[in-house]
């Protein structure tokens, strides 16, 4: 039953109740008023029978009696009169004569008169309280009776209109009442069929509009969400096809585990690799049956157990078909809000890097062997180069050139400067050879850093003088006794000065060499060769370190050289755990800037010791 029916059926159920308890009561009332009416005529009309038949009766005249009778009669109302003595004899009567046959009983209550239709009561006609007669009256209760069923009928009809009138207002009163109900309704099978979003028409300030005002905001909030949801779900798939996308195209095997030990997904190249022709296959299978007791059991435990990512660089595995597989794998732990719920493993088959390991192995081993003989061939050859060479500048000393012409001593003096720059170059050569063939090993003895920087400044001044260029040193530093190789860092820096002095025509050159880290055991220092020379273009700049290259073959015509400096210079830096570079413009300068790195020297806190 719906809410306005119920509510129609209520106004309805309420009004017609109001209207039968008022209707009945009036009844009652209009009932009993009738009834006093009635009994107050029927002793009216006896008293006053009794006073007018007192006299006659006294004197016995019944002819006035009778006629007393007649005059009562006349009134409609009255059926009979009796008039009995104190014998209980009849002294006169008149009326209808079935009431008279009756015998006298007087009505106690006005029910029993209703019954039969006559309200049966007695007077006694008295003088100084002796009773003389008795009048028995019969009065009829019919007009009363029709009266009253007048009334009621009259009621009846009223009652029936009124009837019609509660349902139509009922009925009316009910659907205004429901009717933002119906709406509420309508708007909430609206929201049922998915059509959120839906507002309700609000009208009126009342409780039921307060209601639609929320229906209306929470209708809002619904579709809100919805949509949220929605893209929610949108960027979810999306992420979803990704993830699908990145696990099937991955060239890795990837699986993941629950926390029951049971593979919960699998990519196409993890089935590949452990032997399975899908990864449906791998799904729910159990971990412990799959790797049996290999490390990568172990480690996936592991990893579940403590939370902590795994990485093996190689391990072996045991593939369904009993194949081993050399694999590279990682477990790493699936958290959710610091809850581990499973691993994700990712594996590569390194059987090929493996095998590319060792051919580089092999390589290697047979590059440093083949080092190792051209070193080998280096050392014995210069040794070989050495021996005549020294021979011929010994022999060229030995000669006094003031026994012989001056222009034979011209001739000595360039058969000596050709030796001793063939005696350079092949120091040259072999010390390339022996820094790229891995075979050097780097010196470890305390020199004065101090002493070392104005050695190179010196063997250089003469060269540096000839062209009259001005060969400074800026040394800034407390710290100079150090622990390194100071054959090989002075050869740098005599490169370095070399170069410096054959590619400047005018101008100065500075050697600086500061300190730019410290701590108690080691000293970083940055060596600088900066000239006013030639300078070197840009694009060549970055190639300059690369073994044999000049910047062009009209350098090389001007100025001489084999390109061998810059990348023996390169080579022995980074020996000492430095780097170099160059900074350059042409025909403004260049400048050579290295660091290397040493251990401080004993001597030096003996010395700051004695300082103290
Ligand atoms: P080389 O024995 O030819 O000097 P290097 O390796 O020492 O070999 O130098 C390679 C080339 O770099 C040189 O030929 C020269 O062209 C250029 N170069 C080196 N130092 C300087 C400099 N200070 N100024 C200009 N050019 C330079």
């Amino acid at each position: 039953m719906s809410f306005r029916l119920k509510t129609i059926l209520g106004i309805g159920l309420i009004g017609s109740l109001l209207l039968f308890s008022l209707i009945i009561t009036m009844l009652d009332y209009i009932e009993e008023a009738q009834n006093r009416e009635l009994l107050e005529r029927a002793n009216t009309t006896i008293n006053l029978f009794t006073s007018a038949a007192r006299e006659p009766f006294l004197a016995s005249d019944l002819a006035k009696l009778e006629s007393s009778i007649q005059d009562i009669l006349t009134n409609p109302n009255i059926v009979y009169v009796k008039l009995i003595d104190s014998d209980n004899s009849i002294v006169s009567m008149g009326g209808e004569q079935q009431a008279l046959n009756r015998s006298f009983v007087e009505d106690k209550s006005l029910q029993q008169a209703m019954s039969d239709g006559i309200l049966d009561i007695s007077y006694n006609m008295e003088i100084d309280d002796f009773i003389l007669g008795i009048v028995q009256i019969g009065i009829s209760t019919k007009s009363v009776k029709d009266d009253f069923q007048l009334i009621k009928n009259y009621a009846l009809s009223v009652v029936g209109i009124e009837l019609l009138l509660i349902i139509l207002l009922s009925f009316i009163l009910g659907t205004w009442l429901t009717r933002q109900l119906i709406t509420l309704k309508l708007a909430a099978e609206n929201i049922e069929k998915g059509r959120l979003g839906y507002q309700v028409n609000i009208q009126g300030n009342d409780e039921i509009a307060l209601t639609a005002k929320t229906f209306n905001s929470m209708s809002t909030q619904l579709l809100e969400t919805e949509n949220l949801q929605h893209k929610t779900m949108q960027q979810l798939k999306l992420a979803e096809e990704q993830s699908r996308l990145l696990l099937t195209s991955a060239g890795q095997g990837i699986f993941g585990t629950d926390n029951f030990q049971k593979i919960s997904f699998a990519n196409p190249e993890a089935a590949k690799l452990l032997g399975f022709d899908s990864s449906n296959e791998m799904i729910n299978l159990d971990i412990n049956s799959l790797f049996n007791d290999s490390s990568l059991l172990q480690n996936i435990k592991k990893s579940l157990g403590s939370g902590q990512r795994i990485h093996i660089n190689d391990d072996t595995l045991q593939t369904t078909d009993k194949l081993s597989l050399n694999i590279e794998y990682t477990c790493s732990p699936i958290k959710i809000e610091k809850r581990i719920i499973g691993t994700v493993v990712t594996f590569n088959d390194i059987s090929q890097r493996k095998q590319a390991e060792a051919t580089i192995e092999k390589a290697h081993l047979s590059a440093l062997d083949n080092a190792q003989t051209k070193a080998d061939f280096m050392a014995n050859i210069s040794h070989e180069l050495y021996t005549p060479l020294h021979g011929v500048i010994g022999l060229l000393q030995l000669i006094d050139k003031n026994k012989i012409t001056d222009d034979y001593a011209e001739y000595i003096t360039h058969a000596q400067n050709s030796a001793e720059h063939l005696s350079k170059l092949i120091d040259n050569i072999l010390d390339f050879s022996k820094i790229t063939s891995a075979s050097m090993q780097l010196a470890n003895i305390d020199f004065e850093l101090q002493d070392l920087l104005s050695e190179c400044i010196t063997s250089n001044i003469q060269n540096a003088s000839k062209k009259q260029l001005d060969l400074r040193l800026s040394f800034d530093s407390t710290t100079s006794w150090l622990k390194g190789d100071p054959q090989h860092l002075k050869k740098i820096i005599n490169n370095l000065l070399d170069n410096a002095i054959k590619f400047t025509h005018q101008g100065s050159i500075i050697l600086s060499v500061q300190a730019i880290e410290q701590t108690d055991q080691k000293i970083k220092y940055e060596f600088s060769v900066k000239d006013t020379g030639i300078g070197i273009p840009t694009d060549i700049q970055s190639k300059l370190f690369q073994t044999l290259q000049q910047v062009d073959t009209s350098t090389t015509r001007a100025y001489g050289g084999t390109g061998l400096g810059l990348a023996t210079c390169k080579a022995l830096v980074e020996l000492m755990k430095g780097d170099i570079r160059v900074a350059s413009e042409e025909n403004q300068g260049s400048e050579f800037i290295f660091n290397a790195t040493f251990d401080i020297s004993s001597i030096q806190a003996s010395l700051d010791d004695t300082d103290h």
